[in-house]
């Protein structure tokens, strides 16, 4: 039959009302509804919480009642579909899963749907997806002109750039070549240029067209601070801005490793803050109940905060979390991104809180250079852990530096530690110069005198400031010339420096110890040819009354 688009854009509107009861689409929704029921190919870029489903479930009821068959999503979480199924049946949507969770009685009730054509969606994970015997009713289907689109959901883990590569999502390259004329229609929340490119190249979809929606999550609240004692600038942050008579907001405690998250966790709780753990080595009944737990309590009623690793959040759809805080550095913006995203996804307040140091600069560069990967790779993964220091480091508006990554412009925005705190900045050049002579010192001293060695950034900053230690004492290091030259600056100023110089890559930092050796490229600050340009550590000013005055 023939099918005008117009017609098309009219029937998903009323869809939209009639089933979903929205009055109107948001953002670029109409614009990829409108694409895809139509028949062709999109990519769509969307910000966690901007409605990325209604994007294909929309085309996928206008095209089951045009009589063109069911729609396959592709999704890599299997409790994401349980939820998304369950939403779809309520407002009478006839939709279903196929995973592992399943019996086989089920599975095949679910088959049964499939091939009487009455199914509207079916929710698969890509490994499902692949094996023979849902290939050839797909096939079949096919063949009679009954299957009306693939939607690919979190479409950013073709890439093995992404932050969560997975290896089945490759075999989904074939898709297009099995069932020519099915279009498909691919989504994330999380592609820089790289991911993006890959995407297309992965899933072949250069014929695709792509809706870039903005990433600007303007409710949410950017502040990075300086590491120091970690565990207690948490709390701090959790007393003064999430906490009120009722109790404290729910929110999420990323942190790099599970000792620390259950480290945190304990802590957390010994304070009076009701805290879960979550890491992939709990067992999975647990993780399941301390998630249950975290997404039923609501923030009025004092939620829980949820002390997890990176395992924790993806497709977690709570609306409440008013709060994201990271104790270590992500790998990446888009980590970082993705992360935080998960706050405040019901537009109101909310914050994304980190502290970082010089040690997470450190072992995220080690975790890179470790690693078995590629030359290529790994060069990929310094410039985007580059590209989050800089941020880290940034005096300038957060959200400015975050919307660049993705390639979108902005001003200031006043919603971020910096605008609302503007650092002071301090040319730091002469600064770099002393540190780094130091360490030039440490070495030729310790070649006349005991053989190469090289120290610490403690002990560093000791001899910088002039302080005679026991340490001081044992190595002569008071006979250095750089002895007591940086007097003028505090500890704090000098972990500052040090941390931009580790993060640009003229001082490594390695072993056990963190001891301190320069790089090729130190002799250009060396010798004055580079700048370096820091932000005054502010004095962490408590921003606002608790909860309670918001
Ligand atoms: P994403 O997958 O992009 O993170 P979802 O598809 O889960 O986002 O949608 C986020 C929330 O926004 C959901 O609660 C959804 O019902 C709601 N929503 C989506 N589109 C609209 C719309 N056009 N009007 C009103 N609410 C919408
Ligand atoms: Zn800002």
């Amino acid at each position: 039959p023939a099918f005008p688009a117009d017609a098309d854009l009219g029937a998903a509107r009323r869809v939209l009302a009639d089933v979903f009861g929205y009055a109107t689409f948001r953002g670029q929704q109409e614009a990829v509804v409108d694409h895809v029921v139509s028949g062709h190919d999109a990519l769509v870029l969307m910000p966690t919480g901007a409605g990325k489903s209604l994007c294909y479930q929309v085309p996928a009821i206008v095209r089951h009642r045009a009589g063109r068959g069911v729609t396959v999503v592709v999704s890599p979480l299997i409790a994401l579909m349980h939820d998304q199924v369950g939403a779809l049946e309520e407002v009478g949507v006839h939709a279903a899963f196929l995973n592992s969770s399943q019996g086989l009685d089920e599975a095949q009730q679910v088959e049964r749907e499939l091939l009487s054509g009455r199914l509207v969606l079916l929710y698969v994970a890509p490994e499902r997806l692949m094996t023979p015997r849902l290939q050839g009713m797909l096939v079949s289907l096919h063949e009679r002109g009954r299957l009306a689109l693939f939607a690919i959901d979190e479409a950013h883990c073709v890439s093995q750039w992404g932050h969560d590569f997975r290896e089945e999502y490759l075999q989904l390259s074939v898709l297009h070549e099995q069932f020519p004329g099915v279009p498909r229609v691919a989504l994330t929340a999380t592609a820089d240029d790289h991911t993006r490119a890959d995407i297309v190249e992965r899933l072949q979809l250069q014929a695709a067209r792509l809706f870039i929606s903005s990433f600007d999550r303007p409710n949410i609240r950017y502040t990075i601070v300086e590491k120091s004692d970690p565990k207690r600038q948490l709390l701090r942050f959790i007393r003064d801005e999430h906490e009120g008579g009722d109790g404290h907001d729910s929110g999420i405690v990323y942190c790099g490793s599970r000792k620390k998250v259950e480290e945190t966790a304990a802590w957390l709780n010994d304070e009076g803050i009701q805290a879960l753990p979550y890491h992939a080595g709990l067992d999975a009944d647990l993780r399941r109940r301390h998630q249950d737990r975290f997404l039923r309590q609501e923030s009025q009623d004092g939620g829980i905060v949820m002390v997890a690793t990176i395992a924790f959040g993806m497709g977690i759809d709570k609306p409440d979390v008013r709060f994201v805080a990271h104790l270590d550095l992500p790998k990446n913006i888009e980590g970082y991104y993705q992360e935080t995203g998960r706050a405040g996804r019901d537009g109101e307040p909310a914050d994304a809180w980190m502290t970082y140091g010089l040690a997470d600069v450190v072992n995220q560069r080690r975790m890179i250079d470790e690693s078995p990967a590629g030359e290529e790779y790994k060069r990929v993964q310094r410039s985007k852990l580059d590209a989050l220091l800089t941020l880290a480091e940034s005096p300038a508006c957060r959200r400015v530096a975050l919307l660049a990554y993705f390639g979108e412009e902005s001003s200031p925005c006043g919603n971020c530690d910096n605008c609302l705190h503007p650092p002071a900045i301090w040319d730091a050049t002469e600064a770099a110069r002393k540190l780094l002579s130091c360490i030039y010192r440490f070495q030729q001293h310790g070649q006349q005198r005991f053989g190469a060695r090289s120290f610490g950034a403690g002990h560093l900053i000791d001899v910088l400031r002039g302080k005679t230690t026991d340490k001081v004492s044992q190595y002569g290091h008071a006979e250095l010339t750089t002895f007591g030259i940086g007097a003028d600056l505090s500890e704090q100023q000098w972990r500052a420096v040090l941390r931009q110089l580790v993060a640009q890559g003229h001082v490594v930092a390695e072993g056990e110890y963190n001891t301190l050796t320069l790089a090729d490229s130190a002799r250009a600050v060396l010798k004055g040819e580079v700048r370096v340009l820091l932000r005054q550590a502010p004095e962490a000013p408590s921003r606002r009354g608790g909860k309670g005055a918001r």
